[in-house]
């Protein structure tokens, strides 16, 4: 099976994704990039995660072309593509509906740095989409407009898109965004939130790239902590 570790990792995290409440039913989508063949294999459209299997996912190249698959792909294929079209560095990109993230997008604002983890993001505001109907180019577009140096970007009315350089990074930035979202809709409630300088962001920033335990050899770290 073409793509078979990364079909296998797509479904485990699909699973991961619905039981961590990230995102509800059967929205949101997952894929995993190899840029030495330029194929992404990426979550199918409407299925349950539960019952998702790795021959399930489908494998697409970035030019909207299925490789391999008998499922029709996540209809966000466009999203994914646009992700890595942007980010060399990106292997894995996560979009969900996650509750807090979507609120935000609701309002058409950007993320704030009411939190320092934000700074995963590699950014000290996460920036909002424009809206456009899903699984459109012009979706895809706006999120390309907007991205810059930033790995995750709200998306108006709709939800929340991360990459990362593996899958459970992506995933992890996925969760702490979420987090961010959830504290600044919180300290709204109560008045106006205070948000950390650029400064302070920019030592942030830096404090990340040493956090967390030296890795071994061979041994991924999943970026999930701060
Ligand atoms: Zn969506």
């Amino acid at each position: 099976m073409l793509m078979e570790k990364e079909r296998i990792e797509i479904a485990e995290y699909g699973r991961k994704m619905s039981s961590s409440g990230l995102s509800k039913g059967t929205s949101g989508n997952i894929s995993i990039y190899d840029p030495e063949t330029g194929y992404m294999a990426i979550s199918p459209s409407g299925l349950d995660y539960f019952s998702t299997q790795p021959e399930d996912i489908v494998v697409m190249d970035l030019k909207n072309n299925i490789i391999d698959g008998t499922r029709k792909p996540s209809s966000e294929h466009g999203l994914h593509t646009v992700m890595y079209q942007n980010k060399p560095e990106a292997r894995a990109a996560v979009h969900t509906h996650s509750t807090f993230c979507t609120t935000i997008s609701c309002l058409n604002m950007p993320l704030r740095a009411v939190h320092y983890v934000i700074g995963g993001a590699g950014v000290p505001e996460v920036p909002c989409a424009e809206y456009a109907t899903f699984g459109t180019m012009e979706l895809a577009e706006n999120v390309e407009k907007v991205i810059g140096k930033s790995k995750a970007v709200l998306l108006a009315n709709h939800g929340l898109v991360t990459c990362g350089p593996t899958l459970a990074k992506a995933f992890g930035l996925a969760v702490n965004v979420e987090f961010v979202a959830e504290m600044q809709w919180r300290a709204s409630c109560m008045g106006n939130p205070v948000v950390l300088s650029n400064a302070e962001m920019d030592v942030v920033m830096e404090s990340f790239k040493s956090y967390g335990q030296p890795s071994k050899a061979g041994e991924k770290k999943d970026g999930t902590g701060y």
